[in-house]
C-alpha cells in the first residue's frame, strides 16, 4: 500500500538529452499518490519527455524515477503499473468498445477468465459513463466518448497513475470544458493518482490540485493553483498563469504585478473606492466585452499601457466607458507583486 505521504512517482535530478537537445534539466519532482497534479508550460519545454519517462518510454540521461519508492530507471514500460492516455488515443477500429476496453486485460498471461473481463469492463465503462455501450463500434461514438473509452481503457488496468498527454487537446471548446469537469470527478471518484502534460494554463489550473511550472526543461515552480496564481515566484510563472500586467519595478532585475481584475477604474479619481495605493489618470484606448466582464485596455502617462477587467456588477454601478474617455484606475497594496524580472 502507498501511505498518504509517500510518493507515488518521484524524479530525482532528472535530466534527459536529446543529442545536443536538453529536453529535461536536472529536475526533482514528488508526485504524491491519490493527487491530481498538472505539469504545465509552453511547447517544447520537455513536458512529454517528463511524462514518457515516467511511463518508460524514455530512460533518463541522468537521475532516477522512482514509482512507489522503488527505484524503475531502466524498468522497461510494460513493467511498470502506470497507464499513458495520449492526445490521438488511437482506439481500434475494428474492435467494439469492450473489445478496445478488454484489450489489455485479455493480453495477460494467464488470460483472466472471460466472465471476469465482462465484469471489468462494465466497471470501467460505468466509471466514464458509458454503460451500455460496449457493443458499439467507435466510429458510432462522439469525440468525447471515444475519449472516455480511451480512458476506460486505461482505468481497467486499476494503475497507480493515470499519465495523461494532452488528452483533451483534440476536443472543441465546449467539449473539452465538459470533459475537464468529467475528468476531475473521476479522479476524486477512482482515487486513483491523475498526472496531466498541459500548455492549457486554464486547463491545469481548474482540474488541478497542483501545478508544476515547467521553462526550457526545468521545473520553475510548483504549487496549488491558487498559490501560483497569488503568488507566483517570477514574472515567467506570472505571465504563464493567468493574465497580468507588469510595471518598472523600483530596483534592477525586478517588476511590479498586477492582476487586471484587482484594477478598480471610475469615472475620475474621486469615485475610486476608499483604501487603494494607487490611484492614476488614465485614458481608455480599446474595450472588449467578454460576458462576464469587459476588459478594458487603458494607459497612464507614465506608467504605460495596461489591462483592466470590470465585471458587470461594475459596469452595473458605474455604466460603461468609452474608448477615448479620460477616467481613473486604481489597486490596493495587496494587488502589488514584486517579482525577479527572468
Ligand atoms: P509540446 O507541448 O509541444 O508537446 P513538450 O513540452 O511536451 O512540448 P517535449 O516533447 O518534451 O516538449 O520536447 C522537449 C524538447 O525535446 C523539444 O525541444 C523537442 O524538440 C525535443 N525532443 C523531444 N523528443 C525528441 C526526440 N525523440 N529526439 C530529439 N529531440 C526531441
Amino acid at each position: 500500500m502507498v501511505s498518504e505521504t509517500q510518493s507515488v512517482i518521484e524524479f530525482r535530478k532528472v535530466s534527459k538529452r536529446f543529442g545536443d537537445v536538453v529536453a529535461v534539466a536536472d529536475n526533482d519532482l514528488a508526485v504524491r499518490a491519490g493527487e491530481f497534479l498538472s505539469i504545465l508550460g509552453p511547447s517544447g519545454c520537455g513536458k512529454t519527455t517528463s511524462l514518457r519517462m515516467m511511463a518508460g518510454f524514455e530512460q533518463p540521461t541522468r537521475g532516477d524515477v522512482l514509482i512507489r519508492g522503488e527505484n524503475v530507471t531502466g524498468v522497461p514500460a510494460y513493467r511498470r503499473p502506470v497507464n499513458m492516455v495520449f492526445q490521438h488515443y488511437a482506439l481500434f477500429p475494428h474492435l467494439s468498445v469492450a473489445g478496445n476496453v478488454s484489450y489489455g486485460l485479455r493480453q495477460r498471461r494467464p488470460r483472466p477468465e472471460r466472465a471476469g473481463i465482462a465484469r471489468a469492463v462494465d466497471e470501467a465503462l460505468a466509471m466514464v459513463r458509458l454503460s451500455g455501450f460496449g457493443g458499439r463500434r467507435t466510429h458510432e461514438l462522439s469525440g468525447g466518448q471515444q475519449q472516455r473509452v480511451a480512458l476506460a481503457r486505461a482505468l481497467i488496468n486499476r494503475p497507480a497513475v493515470l499519465l495523461l498527454d494532452e488528452p483533451l487537446a483534440a476536443l472543441d471548446r465546449k467539449l473539452r470544458r465538459d470533459m475537464q469537469i468529467e475528468l476531475q470527478n473521476l479522479q476524486r471518484d477512482v482515487g486513483i493518482t491523475f498526472l496531466l502534460v498541459t500548455h492549457d494554463q486554464e486547463e491545469a489550473l481548474s482540474m488541478s490540485d497542483r501545478v508544476c511550472v515547467m521553462r526550457e526543461g526545468r521545473i520553475v515552480q510548483t504549487g496549488s493553483p491558487r498559490e501560483l496564481y497569488d503568488r507566483p515566484g517570477s514574472r515567467y510563472v506570472a505571465d504563464f498563469v493567468g493574465k497580468t500586467n507588469f510595471f518598472p519595478g523600483q530596483r534592477h532585475g525586478e517588476v511590479l504585478s498586477v492582476r487586471p481584475e484587482l484594477i478598480d477604474i471610475a469615472a475620475d479619481a474621486a469615485k475610486l473606492p476608499e483604501g487603494l495605493s494607487a490611484r492614476l489618470p488614465v485614458k481608455v484606448l480599446n474595450r472588449i466585452f467578454l460576458g462576464e466582464h469587459t476588459e478594458y485596455l487603458v494607459a497612464h502617462a507614465e506608467l504605460g499601457q495596461f489591462l483592466v477587467m470590470a465585471p458587470r456588477k461594475t459596469e452595473r454601478d458605474h455604466g460603461v466607458y468609452d474608448i477615448g474617455d479620460s477616467i481613473a484606475a486604481g489597486w490596493r497594496r495587496e494587488a502589488e507583486r514584486i517579482l525577479p524580472n527572468d
